[in-house]
């Protein structure tokens, strides 16, 4: 930089602190095609605000010619409001990174979720049942949707069902704290009637964005439901179960609700067996690489 130029800046950068305005940052320049990165975009950290100032239009320099960038606005300006830095062409706050994953953004899904009154469900229900469980976890459960006792504690699979899914989780050594457990929909159906179509379109974007923060290595899909919303295959569940399916770097296997299990004992061994492939994919590393996926590992 000159010693004009220097001058130039120097001026300009002493008038925006009379506007209470300190931090600066340096728009690294951005190669073509290539998105601007977070570090490029970053603001410095503001300062604790001061009281807006009146003040003077900056001496002007003779001669000088000032970067367009750094041109306040006209008419000359009295609040620091309204005087930025040079615009990007993209939210400096839209693109500050959020934690990829973790509790905390659980808790801004659920605090997002709120006291939920996008569906038709929400006037009967007694408390939305977000989900359960270790939020790095492998292993995502995913069923249909809260039943009553589940509606009275606001936690998933606490009925007869979950107990009968806490033995199958048993049987292969998993234990529920280590996994963590949810519904396609959060508040319970009235009679627990199969969520209806308005219903999983309103609450699955949930759904996604916990499955998103958790990155697990695979998602069981508990009955025809959850199949049909996260791999939008619409045969029925006894047909395709016991299979291994791609979503995303994931892999999801479909089985049985427990509560069908319930209703017919004896396709108790449909679940054992699907439990065992989950024991199975948990305990084999080098089932996460795709390369595997087709020679036979995953059916
Ligand atoms: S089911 Fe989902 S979308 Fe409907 S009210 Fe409950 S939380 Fe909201």
């Amino acid at each position: 930089m000159d010693d004009a130029t220097r001058r130039e800046l120097t001026a300009w950068l002493e008038f925006y602190q009379e506007l209470g305005i300190e931090g600066f940052y340096r728009r690294e320049p951005v190669a073509e095609g290539r998105p601007p990165t977070l570090e490029a975009a970053q603001p410095a950290p503001p300062k604790a605000a001061s009281p807006p100032k009146q003040v003077p239009s900056p001496a002007p320099i003779r001669g000088a010619t000032l970067p367009a960038s750094l041109k306040p606005a006209a008419p000359p300006l009295a609040s620091p409001v309204a005087i930025r830095p040079p615009t990007p062409s993209f939210s400096l706050f839209e693109a500050a990174p959020a934690p990829r994953s973790g509790p905390e953004r659980l808790e801004q899904i659920r605090q997002d979720l709120g006291d939920c009154r996008r569906c038709k469900l929400a006037p009967t229900r007694k408390t939305i049942v977000f989900g359960e469980g270790n939020p790095h976890a492998e292993l995502v459960f995913i069923g249909e949707g809260p039943g009553a006792d589940e509606d009275e504690q606001g936690l998933p699979f606490v009925g007869r069902a979950g107990k009968l899914l806490n033995r199958m989780m048993e049987t292969v050594g998993l234990k529920r704290a280590d996994v963590y457990i949810c519904n396609v929909i959060k508040c319970r159906p009235p009679g627990n009637r199969t969520p209806e179509k308005d219903e999983v379109d309103a609450c699955s974007p949930f759904l996604f964005r916990q499955i998103e923060t958790i990155e697990p290595r695979l998602i069981c899909c508990l009955g025809a439901p959850a199949v049909r919303t996260v791999l939008g295959i619409k045969e029925g569940i006894t047909k395709i179960r016991g299979q291994f399916y791609t979503f995303g770097a994931a892999k999801a296997l479909a089985t049985v609700h427990p509560a069908y299990v319930l209703r017919n004992p004896r396709e108790e061994k449909i679940l054992r067996e699907d439990f065992e492939k989950i024991r199975d994919f948990l305990t084999h590393k080098e089932y996460d690489n795709p390369a595997n996926w087709d020679k036979g590992v995953i059916r």
